[in-house]
């Protein structure tokens, strides 16, 4: 028996242009038979920053897992800085910023008048730690030299754009006090940028995702390579065993998803360029199956870091109240875990709308069987009981001054 998974990172939610393939229907029925009982939707701020959550919260009245919100600062105006103290009297407590935006270093004192308000109201930042200036320039002589193909995409996003990226990152912690949570990082040189920031007592969390604990860039060699590229792009073996070392070590504090999937004929559309390859794959149903497998089962994390880095630490450090853990006074999410059960991941057999699997024909051992949301059962013998709607908004705490 282990407490729900809390994926503090999928892009479940639509914006004014776009609606995800997996939207929240479709992402909370994959996360519900993966064990993951609360998810956290990336929303974009549209004028205002509460705008961008009334239409999270439209999006998710179809959510069978509990939810909660980062929604992206676009415009770092007065504006949006001004409704922060609301957004938190009503349980929204999550920010999130993109350093690779192609302004933010322009409006850098706007960022950074948001990070303080941030700070000041008890909210977490997640920030995607990419330098705009590395990427741009690796991508321009990419294609000044004519290699355009996805083969290069690994190239076009250096580590080094988020050694640069981190750095800064810790900077503005430093200079606002707020707390920043790291997304997705992927190499060993963001690690060891993670590892300084904490060291300085900063607030800083990182997370990794699941796509860099097993792939590496050799997937970039081969003809369908589009269908790996999420930002950042996949690394080399080194930086794969460095994430399992900071998994164990407690350096990084959670494994999100990202979770973001496209069809295989948009990632493989003729002649994209490797900018121009949608990124994101699928992860939310296979998330805690193949933790459990290629990390608990080959010796590389015990079964308590699992659930601290899958759980516990998401829950608290999102201020999920009542998330997390099996606790009374919990909300009684549990997840019956088979560890034994062997299943071969096929796309066709998964509940997201993709129509392939990044991790095809992986055999996975051990599988949840019965998967309980708030004390009902959501998923149980394979099949998706919870329905549409049944999930709730999570409110989430402010931040104390003290909580590190
Ligand atoms: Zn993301």
């Amino acid at each position: 028996m282990l407490p729900g998974c809390v994926d503090l990172h999928t892009h479940l939610a639509s914006t004014a242009t776009f609606t995800p393939l997996d939207d929240f229907e479709r992402g909370t029925r994959a996360a519900i038979a993966g064990g993951v009982t609360t998810v956290c939707s990336m929303v974009y701020q549209e004028g205002t920053l509460r705008a961008g959550i009334e239409r999270g919260l439209r999006d998710a009245a179809t959510s069978l897992s509990d939810f909660a919100f980062h929604v992206v600062v676009t415009d770092p105006s007065d504006e949006a800085t001004a409704e922060l103290p609301s957004l938190v009297r009503d349980g929204h407590t999550g920010l999130k910023i993109f350093m690779v935006a192609p302004r933010f270093e322009e409006r850098i004192t706007d960022y950074v008048r948001v990070l303080r308000a941030a700070a000041a109201a008890g909210m977490l930042v997640a920030v995607h730690a990419e330098d705009h200036a590395v990427v741009a320039r690796a991508t321009a002589e990419l294609h000044a030299a004519g290699r355009d193909g996805v083969r290069y995409f690994p190239e076009s996003r250096p580590p080094e754009a988020e050694d640069v990226a981190i750095r800064s990152a810790a900077q503005l912690a430093a200079k606002t006090g707020a707390s920043i949570y790291l997304v997705h990082l992927s190499s060993r040189v963001a690690l060891a940028a993670l590892a300084e920031a904490k060291a300085r007592g900063l607030h800083v969390y990182g997370e990794t995702r699941p796509l860099y604990l097993y792939l590496t860039r050799e997937r970039f060699e081969r003809p369908d390579a589009a269908l790996w590229v999420g930002q950042p792009p996949l690394r080399e073996r080194d930086d794969v065993d460095a994430m399992w070392d900071a998994l164990r070590s407690g350096l990084l504090d959670t494994v999100g998803t990202d979770h973001y999937p496209h069809r295989r004929a948009a990632k493989l559309a003729p002649g994209l360029a490797f900018d121009r390859v949608p990124p994101g794959v699928a992860n939310l149903e296979t998330l805690l199956p193949m933790l459990y497998s290629e990390g608990v089962r080959r010796g590389r994390l015990t079964v308590e870091r699992m659930v601290d880095v899958l759980a516990t630490s998401p829950a608290r450090i999102a201020g999920l109240r009542g998330k997390g853990e099996i606790a009374v006074g919990g909300d009684a999410d549990i997840v019956i875990f088979d560890p034994d059960t062997t299943r071969t991941i096929r796309a066709s057999e998964m509940h997201s709308a993709c129509d392939y699997d990044p991790y095809e024909g992986w055999e996975v051992t051990g599988w949840p069987t019965v998967t309980l949301l708030r004390g009902e059962i959501a998923y149980a013998k394979g099949e998706v009981l919870a329905r549409p709607g049944s999930g709730r908004l999570v409110a989430r705490a402010a931040l104390s001054a003290s909580s590190s």
